[in-house]
């Protein structure tokens, strides 16, 4: 027995009229990008429903593996496809299937089908008992049960006919692109690249800023990095990486600011310029991997602070979660055996033995006076430098 086509299923939610068409378009634009290397398909939608239909061979793992990574999908049926809508080949099709995907046939079952081919001569209703009856005469341990069935055997006949019985779980949330795009700040830490999904998931286009600090952080630390985005990208589709240099701004606080204010000053910075490149490329809002009290930077204090040099929304899809529940999603993604390695990001080099875990922000200011003759200068020599890398799913 083959898997001929995939039936995707989608949550409708919000999706009603004009949107829908744009959340269908951008879902089937998402399918037919992660199919494309597993093999050919036809992505198509007939009456509220995607197909993703093989036209030759393909590896049946890989293509569910593939579609499990399409926010937006709810649920992935295969299905066994045919052009015979014959009677007696229909029953043979039924009987084989359930005999091939069931060798325990101890079960309850309910034939449900649909007659989208209006011109086909039996009823919808007609075709279930019928179907049933047939089913129970080739295998009698089988039981009908029409409200809580074991199996479901969905029959569609359209212009062929299709068959399923399985519906494995999607990753739910909305195609992306339906929801706008944000500014990721993608450190090689386990958070960032767990928010980046989070935010992902809801439909959201992502482009990312990553603030490395040569010779202080070392050319693996940002390929970590890259890879990181690599596997999220697995996901969000597309991420076109900005690369900031931060060396000059970092030595600069590191030189003229109180030390146990070096983070929260850094961390002001770095949102000024994520702001500033999420401007230029469109992006509506700003995410990062901050988890509340997670360390002196992400108290209410700090974060309040932080937030202060921003216009734009920003995101924080870890804010209420606990370390564990940030790695247990990590693992889930594939983001977690990269972000563990040990290469150091720019904060973990200027950080203070005692941080402020309650800045003050008119002190914070203040401190942040002194970098006025060089900060801009520094600013611009740092936005003209960007360097920008597509980091493609893989
Ligand atoms: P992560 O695990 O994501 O690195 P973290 O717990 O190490 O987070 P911080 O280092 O305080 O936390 O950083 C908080 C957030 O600031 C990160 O989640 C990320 O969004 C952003 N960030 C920190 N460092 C960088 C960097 N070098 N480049 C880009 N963004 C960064
Ligand atoms: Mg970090």
């Amino acid at each position: 027995m083959e898997w001929k086509a995939f039936l995707i299923k989608y949550a409708e939610i919000g999706t009603k009229g004009k949107n829908r068409i744009l959340f269908e378009e951008a879902l089937m634009n998402r399918i037919r990008e992660v199919l494309e290397p597993v093999g050919a398909f036809t992505v198509s939608r007939e009456a509220g429903r995607i197909f993703a239909e093989a036209e030759g061979s393909y590896d049946f793992d890989e293509a569910v593996a593939a579609l499990r990574t399409v926010f937006g999908i709810a649920g992935i049926c295969p299905m066994v496809v045919d052009e015979d809508d014959s009677w007696d080949h229909l029953v043979r099709m039924v009987c084989d299937y359930v005999d091939s995907r069931y060798p325990d046939k101890h079960k309850t079952f309910k034939v449900i089908a649909r007659r989208a081919k209006k011109s086909y001569p039996i009823e919808s209703m007609q075709i279930n008992s019928d179907l049933g009856e047939q089913l129970l005469l080739r295998f009698p341990e089988l039981k009908v049960d029409v409200h809580n069935p074991q199996i479901s055997l969905h029959l569609e006949i359209r212009h062929r006919v299709y068959l399923y019985s399985e519906i494995l779980p999607g990753p739910g949330g909305m195609p992306v692109g339906t929801n706008g795009k944000a500014m990721l700040l993608l450190s090689g830490g386990i958070d960032s690249p767990v928010a980046g999904y989070m935010v992902a998931k809801r439909g959201v286009l992502l482009e990312a800023v990553y603030f490395h600090a040569p010779p202080y952080t070392s050319e693996r630390a940002k390929q970590k990095v890259l890879d990181l985005a690599g596997i999220v990208a697995r996901y969000s589709g597309a991420i076109r990486l900005h690369i900031v240099n931060f060396t000059d701004i970092q030595l600069a606080i590191y030189e003229k600011c109180p030390h146990d204010e070096l983070t929260i000053i850094m961390r002001r910075y770095m949102m000024k310029i994520a702001e500033h490149l999420a401007a230029e490329n469109g992006c509506l809002a700003l995410v990062t991997g901050e988890s509340l009290g997670q360390v002196a930077s992400q108290t209410i204090q700090s974060l309040a602070v932080t937030n202060e040099v921003c216009d734009m929304p920003v995101f924080r899809p870890c804010i209420g979660m606990d370390k564990q529940e940030i790695v247990d999603i990590s693992e889930k993604i594939g983001t977690y055996e990269t972000s563990i390695q040990p290469y150091e990001d720019c904060c973990t080099i200027f950080v203070a033995k005692h941080p402020v875990t309650k800045p003050n922000l008119r002190i914070i200011r203040r401190s942040e006076s002194r970098l006025d003759d060089v900060i801009d200068g520094l600013m611009e020599q740092a936005l003209s430098g960007v360097e920008t890398v597509v980091c493609r799913g893989k």
